[in-house]
């Protein structure tokens, strides 16, 4: 295939049959961050590469081996956002929101971007939605963000889904730690790939995190951290887990995780799934409450998670979850003639503007090639518009479900055509609930509507 109809490998493209899910999951993810108090935040798309050296860290896969990193014409170093997080915090600084109300609290869907092998679940243009809570020390907020991403899965019916959280501890508790795995991993340094070996020295923690298979063997013994933080941040997890608890979010503790980023300290968690394959982390998430100052701002502990909705996506529809398909068109207005033609350009304004979806030729073409294009698309109601219909000042609506037709007058028929539709929903949705309308005075219904 020539180059030009085919889209970069790791990229995906939405087709509009198919758009209408992400657009529901990213409201969904909204509003319902919304109702915790997050306000969305929108971020460019590059940034100085300095800014993600630092703020993802440079001993971490992103950084190391995964950003889309260029000079621009201007000489500047930029790079394509590999995640939402330093993007955020930047802002939070920038604009001296440190300064406001704390917490501020944001949320995000944006798209990212990653050199990395593209495979199921993986790929180099992927989507997240992402909240930070800025300025939040409390265990109280780390059970927050974690009952925020649960509540999501639990509107969408997303099942099956394993809470996984840890403790990563401070950069104190951490000082012991990386001494006993350095000691650990200094026995099998022969075997660790060429990567590790430079993280033995820099950052032994980002071993864990590695995807080769033999690092992953010899990691599987390591030490774990838990055993190593001090008392605060012990009681601080405990403390946690007491929330968690408390709201009925079942989680289990696994030392393995990491997480995949430099700034984290103290809580990290994952949701993880066993039916999208290997790549199974939906939602990563956690603190990084040095973050702000490694970006020369005060200190604000902060956390946040992000998650895939491409592999968000797969697992829904894995599980059969349906979203809900946006209305299609509710009436497609055929018409034969010139003056026809301009009439139902007016008709239809009309209708739109009272919010029903319709439609009429564009093209000029015949009658029954009309008809048959109302049909591919799904018009619930059509109706012919000629020379005798504008004469006679009426419009007969056909149901294309039942074949019912309804004659409606010209001159007002946006507002009658509206209240037929209701009223003929309304009967339907009567009859699927068992008459359970029958007696129920529609017109008052109608009335408030209007
Ligand atoms: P992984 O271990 O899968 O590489 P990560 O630790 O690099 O994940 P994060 O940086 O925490 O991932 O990103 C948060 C979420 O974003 C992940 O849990 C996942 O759902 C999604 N994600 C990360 N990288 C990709 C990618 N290349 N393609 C699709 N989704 C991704
Ligand atoms: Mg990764």
């Amino acid at each position: 295939m020539a180059i030009v109809t085919k889209a970069v490998k790791g990229t995906q493209d939405i087709l509009p049959s198919e758009v209408y899910k992400n657009q529901f999951l990213e409201q969904t993810m909204l509003d319902i961050a919304g109702k915790f108090g997050f306000r969305e935040i929108r971020t460019p798309v590059f940034e100085h590469t300095e800014l993600f050296q630092r703020g993802v860290g440079e001993t971490t896969d992103v950084v190391q081996k995964e950003m889309y990193t260029f000079d621009d014409k201007g000489g500047r170093s930029i790079t394509l956002r590999p995640e939402g997080t330093a993007g955020a915090a930047r802002a939070f600084l920038e604009h001296g929101l440190f300064n406001e109300a704390l917490p501020q609290k944001f949320c995000y869907v944006l798209n990212c971007y990653r050199y990395e092998k593209p495979q199921a679940g993986r790929w180099r243009e992927f989507q997240q939605f992402g909240v930070e809570m800025l300025g939040a020390a409390a265990p109280a907020a780390d059970a927050e963000i974690i009952s925020l991403a649960n509540e999501i899965f639990a509107f969408l019916g997303v099942e099956g889904l394993q809470l996984e959280i840890n403790s990563i501890g401070c950069p104190e508790c951490r000082k012991n730690y990386h001494k006993a795995l350095r000691e650990y991993f200094e026995a099998r340094k022969d075997e660790l790939c060429p990567t590790c070996l430079g993280r033995l020295e820099k950052n032994p923690m980002r071993i864990l995190d590695c995807k080769s298979p033999v690092c992953k063997e010899i990691a599987k013994d390591a030490p774990a951290i838990i055993d190593y933080i001090c008392e605060d941040c012990s009681a601080h997890f405990e403390s946690v887990k007491k929330y968690l608890d408390k709201m009925n979010i079942e989680y289990v503790v696994n030392p393995r995780i990491v997480r995949g980023l430099d700034y984290y300290t103290r809580t990290v968690f994952e949701f993880v799934s066993t039916e999208i394959g290997a790549q199974g982390t939906v939602c990563g998430g956690g603190r990084y409450d040095g973050l702000l100052e490694e970006l020369g701002g005060p200190h604000t502990p902060s956390l946040g998670f992000a998650m895939g909705t491409g592999r968000l996506l797969m697992l829904m529809q894995a599980q059969g979850i349906e979203l809900p398909k946006p209305n299609g068109c509710d009436i497609y207005i055929a018409t034969m003639g010139e003056q026809a033609s301009y009439e139902a350009a007016a008709l239809t304004a009309d209708l739109r503007a009272g919010g029903i979806s319709a439609q009429t030729d564009v093209v000029g073409r015949s009658l029954k090639a009309q008809m048959k294009y109302a049909d591919k698309i799904g018009a619930k109601y059509t109706a012919v518009l000629g020379d005798d219909e504008i004469a006679a000042g009426i419009l007969k609506v056909k149901n294309m479900d039942s074949g019912e037709t309804k004659e409606l007058a010209v001159s007002d028929f946006a507002d009658s055509f509206m209240e037929f539709m209701l009223r003929e929903e309304t009967a339907a949705l009567g009859e699927s609930l068992g008459g359970e309308l029958d007696g129920v005075d529609l017109s008052a219904i109608l009335g408030d509507i209007k």
